[in-house]
């Protein structure tokens, strides 16, 4: 009669677990990034899915499939960095700039699970890889990139590693090993089908701490040769934390948090306005005289904002006044 009473336990925990788990379950059901530990704290590890995020930024401007997939792995390893800061309105910039034909792209992320992005250009198009894979880095080339950490109040810390592949995961990977001496493995995966919107998105960023074993380090070793692919992974249904327990199998996977990622830029009239006023006085009374509105657009985000002449005349009469 002993499984009576461990049946019983069963039920208690499972409710319990329901109890925790009802916002964790809301968060996961979209887009959503995890962080956890394994091997009793000597691995740290971050994955996320972001289907929809990837598909914001294809909409705001208008990628070709390998832009997209560039751009996408870029935007999620910073949703991912930036989930290691501990301010919330600490902001991550990545900046690639490559001899491919996108040239550049930038992508600025915070630890609330916001990103947003854009590419130089994004009508990109290079031939597949040999495996028919988009040849992300083709599209990219040899270049750098950039990471800079900003939080109001100090100065802005930035640092620079050459692109080891412009693969992006790779790159990403050797800024953590050079920059902040932390072993690394990034993988990152976007799939983008026939009609070009994103199937699937996402990827993992697993670190080792200074303390960590060599039987922990072969075991990941081993796990992650074993996983060629995310996107196959996410494509046959695996979820941020399956891909972790994947890629930490063996290495007892704790999961701390689940949150909600999403594509945001921010910007507003205000900011629009602020952009406009540093075209200078000049230029503004031109405008007015003409009976023009002035449009500004962002580039993160590609969404246009205007200022009629009567708003523009307000700005002039604010500035004069705040001289
Ligand atoms: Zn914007």
């Amino acid at each position: 009669m002993h499984a009576a009473p461990s049946a019983h336990g069963g039920i208690i925990a499972c409710m319990t677990a329901n109890i925790i788990d009802f916002e964790s379950a809301r968060v996961r059901a979209g887009d959503h990034m995890v962080r956890g530990s394994a091997a009793y704290g000597m691995v740290r590890a971050f994955a996320l899915s972001a289907r929809g995020v990837v598909q914001a930024a294809r909409d705001a401007h208008d990628t070709s499939p390998v832009v997209t997939a560039a751009l996408g792995r870029l935007m999620m390893g910073a949703l991912m960095t930036g989930s290691m800061f501990k301010q919330p309105d600490e902001l991550l910039t990545y900046i690639v700039k490559g001899d491919g034909p996108i040239r550049a792209m930038t992508v600025t992320a915070n630890c609330e699970g916001q990103v947003k992005g854009f590419p130089g250009n994004p009508h990109v198009w290079v031939p597949a890889r040999p495996d028919g894979k988009l040849d992300v880095g083709g599209a990219v080339g040899k270049g750098t990139l950039s990471a800079v950490r900003d939080l109001p109040g100090f100065e802005p810390y930035s640092s620079r590693v050459e692109l080891v592949s412009g693969e992006i995961a790779e790159d990403l990977a050797h800024y953590f090993a050079v920059s902040d001496q932390v072993p690394t493995s990034v993988g990152l995966g976007v799939l983008v089908g026939r009609n070009w919107d994103v199937e699937c998105a996402g990827g993992f960023i697993v670190q080792l701490m200074p303390d960590c074993i060599d039987e922990v380090v072969e075991r990941l070793e081993r796990n992650l040769a074993s996983v060629t692919s995310v996107t196959d992974l996410l494509r046959a249904g695996a979820t941020p934390t399956d891909v972790l327990c994947r890629v930490l199998d063996g290495l007892d996977y704790q999961e701390l948090e689940a949150q909600r990622v999403e594509f945001y830029c921010g910007c507003n009239e205000r900011r629009a306005a602020r952009a406009t006023m540093a075209l200078g006085e000049a230029e503004l009374r031109d405008m007015i005289a003409k009976n023009e509105t002035a449009e500004v657009c962002c580039h993160f985000c590609g969404k246009r904002h205007y200022l009629s002449p009567g708003r523009l005349r307000e700005l002039l009469r604010g500035d004069a006044e705040g001289r």
